[in-house]
């Protein structure tokens, strides 16, 4: 049987981003069903590798990332999400990109954080099981890290309270009514109406917007990572997370002593919407010969499990939260790349802004 829902937002997509909204506009005061074929958290946020830091050198959305990693380090809105695992964050670009970052780093600076400039030879000083060539430079964030997501996300849907309520169920288009106004949601489990509608849904968002006749091209980018356990775990253990932006390999600790999380950016798309728990052997090599070059411990470690998902990007331009003039009372927020986890609850509070402006229209 299939019952009606009402609310003032229906959100489809319980990853972090949905989740991170829902909490807002509960806070806000605002009643909202969030729809989640997984239930929630199923989709990339389950395999995220949490790495959260202020400044992001690319310059996209380096005011959310610096508003984020506050955020994270404030433990959320109420001092009730997980601590952030200040392990330091160390971003390694070469001299150039680091004169392109300028108004990236400043905009980390004007929000709090510190940062510092690091050579080759004073990273080695500093973090001894790293090696990185003279032609870098590293911006360390010394209260930066990583966080660990599920429990994040579990904390958010705390949070949110009861005024969230929580649909299993697919989403299978968007419904409108008179004058293009969203009307809600139709789903497997029957219509939810709400004033305003967020579509969070990674690459699923793209069917339900052009059921209104949005266009919304969304593609899937392959993202994963290891885990390789080393010998000398006590070389390690002051390890920060490192994003290196010369060749695409990010790594941190993971919580047991001497495994290494490590990645590489991949240029894959079109892969399926799936997170497997599993890492081919291919895909092994590829990390491991990059990420050796970085962290030379981990050419001859044992790889001991990983995660082979995927994120949504949109291929027409950098992730956006978009409030839609037609049909009013629909914004979407998508399309973040394998980047998402840190901007979470900056997008999280601008979406519901736009949501909440959207139902008092
Ligand atoms: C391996 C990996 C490592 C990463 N590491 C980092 C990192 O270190 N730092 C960082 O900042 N970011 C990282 N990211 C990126 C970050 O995790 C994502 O950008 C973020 O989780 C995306 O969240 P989301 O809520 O937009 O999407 P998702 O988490 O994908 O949530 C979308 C949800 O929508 C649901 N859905 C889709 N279609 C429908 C439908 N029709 N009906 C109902 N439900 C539907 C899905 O089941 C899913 O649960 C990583 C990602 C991966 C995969």
């Amino acid at each position: 049987m299939t019952t009606a829902l009402t609310a003032d937002v229906a959100i489809v997509g319980g990853g972090i981003i949905g989740l991170a909204t829902a909490e807002r506009l509960t806070a806000h005061g605002a009643s909202v069903v969030l729809i989640d074929d997984t239930g929630a958290t199923g989709g990339a946020t389950s395999a995220s590798g949490g790495l959260v830091r202020a400044f992001e050198p690319t310059g996209a959305h380096a005011a959310w990332a610096a508003e984020g990693c506050a955020r994270y380090q404030r433990r959320g809105w109420h001092g009730t999400w997980p601590e952030l695992r200040e392990h330091g964050s160390l971003t390694l670009l070469d001299r150039d990109s680091l004169v392109r970052a300028g108004a990236a780093l400043e905009t980390a600076h004007a929000a709090g954080h510190e940062t510092v400039v690091l050579d080759p030879g004073e990273i080695a000083r500093t973090f001894p099981g790293l090696a990185v060539p003279e032609h870098l430079l590293g911006v360390l964030e010394p209260r930066a890290g990583w966080l660990p997501v599920t429990a994040v996300a579990r904390a958010v849907l705390r949070d949110a309270g009861s005024t969230l309520r929580l649909l299993t169920a697919r989403a299978t288009a968007l419904l409108t009514r008179p004058l293009s106004r969203i009307r809600g949601v139709r789903t497997t489990s029957g219509p939810v109406y709400a004033d305003a509608v967020l579509l969070a849904a990674g690459a699923g968002s793209e069917p339900l917007a052009a059921s209104v006749g949005v266009r919304l091209p969304m593609r899937t980018r392959a993202v994963g990572y290891c885990l390789f356990r080393c010998e000398d775990a006590a070389s390690l253990a002051n390890l920060p997370t490192v994003v290196d932006g010369t060749t695409g390999a990010w790594l941190r600790r993971w919580d047991t002593d001497g495994v290494v999380l490590a990645g590489v950016s991949s240029t894959r798309t079109g892969v399926p919407a799936t997170v497997r728990r599993t890492v081919p052997a291919a895909e092994e090599q590829r990390v491991r010969s990059v990420v050796r070059h970085r962290c030379p411990q981990l050419s001859g470690a044992r790889a001991v499990g990983g995660v082979a998902a995927y994120d949504a990007l949109t291929p027409d331009g950098p992730a956006a939260v978009t409030s839609w003039p037609h049909p009013r009372g629909l914004v979407t927020a998508v399309g973040w790349n394998g980047g998402g986890f840190k901007l979470a609850p900056a997008v999280g509070r601008h979406a519901a802004d736009e949501l909440l402006k959207a139902v008092a229209r």
